[in-house]
């Protein structure tokens, strides 16, 4: 593993030379750029060890194809238990950094193009598997960060991407050379596009035969010439330019999502591992879509736990613990949190076996835990916030609690418990603050809502996988009504 430590990832990213642009301009050092320096943050928190005795287990898996010990982010699942594995590694991840670390979308994209590149092969004789195994020694060996970059910017949603007026609206094959492909075109919502290494193209939907070069899969470097990115704006983001990191809330780590604009990028065929087979595409995005979905059944409950702990923190810190409507509401949080690891772990340990050895998980039950987080951290957040109370909106600034004329006046006044001390109160009510309505809130409910797919998109799942026929012959058999 080339990349052994967070320390050594911070540094592998100042190497990389990109165009990357926020608020209006060039980032030249993306790096140490307050806005994105958390995000980083959180990202390198999967190449840190830690302290939790069960991580080295986690964060590490064996390769299957050199037998090395690999990061699980790189890792092809070779059974249910790796799925459980990862579910748990997730929810670790998210006690430790409180928001998204990114690194799963790649995971989840590099485990679900396995198993179709094989079948692709099967099926139309390519030779894209042997040549996605290469690149994923590649990723391997070097322990790169891959952004999986799936989501078009699909311009009218009543058009499919044949129809468009601007071809450009779905990313396509723009060209085919004999020494490779150009890539035109955008993706957008970009989870940790500005921390990855690596950019793994897929198809957003199911393609139709005048849509295949639409039917595209392709790796390249964040670094190939003709790629831009533009770092997307969440809530209170600017406060990370104010030095007030008590402002900020959870100031060490954060999230992030990015537009990646391909304005005729090229990926040599060696990189290429879909091109034109639509009929393989919708397998693409069900797969992926189905990883990611059980993603969530870890990720935004080590989440949750904080926010659970931020919970009981602010009631005792305001003398409520014990009253028992709080004490009720904390069961509550608690009850919706375990229920959507629940689901993570029930569509983990029900994965399957594909043809190509790659573990696939339950997709009914990875859709039915995707669509619970759509829902689960809004309650608990207005549980959160329920206990808080409103001082949460109506806190002065860090810099207010550093003027010396105004500072004891809000020390007197703003106190709780006797035994508590102000600033520790005022600390995790912040924190609340960013986690439910501030930046923290973009990684804990906006991508709880659309992240994997938006709500509607499970349910198609979900009744697609339903097998409502059987049902009905379970009723009519005891209703005796005859077939
Ligand atoms: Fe990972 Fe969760 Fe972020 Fe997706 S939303 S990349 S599963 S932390
Ligand atoms: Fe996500």
């Amino acid at each position: 593993m080339k990349i052994d430590s967070p320390e050594a990832y911070i540094e592998s990213l100042r190497a990389l030379e990109r165009r990357i642009y926020l608020l209006g301009e060039r980032a030249e050092n993306p790096v140490d750029h307050p806005m994105i320096r958390p995000a980083i943050n959180a990202m390198a928190e999967t190449y840190n060890l830690g302290d939790e005795p069960e991580a080295g287990e986690l964060l590490f898996a064996q390769s299957h194809l050199t037998g090395e010990r690999i990061s699980r982010f790189t890792h092809i699942h070779q059974s249910a238990d790796d799925l459980v594995n990862k579910v748990l590694m997730q929810r670790l991840l998210g006690q430790r950094t409180s928001t998204c670390f990114q690194r799963c979308v790649g995971m989840d994209g590099i485990n679900a193009l396995y198993s179709v590149t094989y079948e692709c092969d099967q099926e139309h004789g390519t030779e894209y598997h042997e040549r996605f195994k290469e690149y994923l020694r590649y990723i391997q060996e070097e322990n790169l960060v891959v952004d999986g970059a799936m989501t078009d910017v699909k311009g009218d949603r009543g058009l499919r991407p044949g129809e468009q007026s601007d071809p450009d609206l779905f990313v396509r094959v723009s060209e085919r050379r004999p020494d490779g492909i150009v890539l035109r075109g955008a993706k957008v919502h970009q989870t940790g596009a500005l921390n990855s290494h690596e950019i793994l193209v897929m198809p957003t939907t199911a393609m139709r035969e005048n849509e295949a070069d639409y039917a595209v899969s392709c790796a390249v470097p964040a670094t190939a010439e003709g790629i831009t990115f533009v770092l997307g704006r969440q809530p209170s983001d600017t406060r990370k330019l104010e030095g007030s990191p008590l402002d900020v809330g959870n100031p060490t780590y954060g999230s992030q999502e990015a537009m990646i604009i391909f304005d005729d990028v090229f990926v040599p065929w060696e990189r290429v591992f879909m091109c034109g087979e639509f009929d393989q595409s919708g397998k693409v995005v069900e797969r992926f879509a189905a990883y990611h979905r059980q993603s969530y059944g870890g990720c935004k409950v080590g989440v949750g736990d904080v926010l659970i702990g931020a919970a009981q923190l602010a009631a005792f810190y305001q003398g409520v613990d014990r009253v028992s409507h709080v004490r009720d509401k904390i069961t509550e949080m608690v009850h919706l949190n375990e229920t959507l690891f629940s689901c993570g772990i029930a569509c983990s340990s029900r994965g399957k076996a594909t043809s190509s050895g790659c573990y696939l998980v339950d997709v009914m039950l990875a859709n039915v835990c995707k669509h619970n987080v759509t829902r689960f951290p809004f309650e608990i957040s207005r549980l959160l916030q329920d206990i808080a109370g409103g001082l949460v909106v109506t806190m002065p600034s860090q810099k207010d609690f550093e003027n010396p004329e105004i500072a004891p006046y809000l020390e007197k006044y703003l106190k709780g418990s006797s035994d508590v001390p102000v600033m520790d109160r005022i600390r995790v009510l912040k924190f609340i603050e960013n986690m439910t309505m501030g930046c923290g809130a973009a990684a804990y409910l906006t991508e709880s809502i659309h992240g994997a797919g938006s709500p509607q998109a499970q349910r198609i799942m979900i009744l697609r996988q339903a097998n409502l026929e059987e049902k009905v012959k379970l009723a009519k058999r005891l209703a005796g009504i005859e077939d």
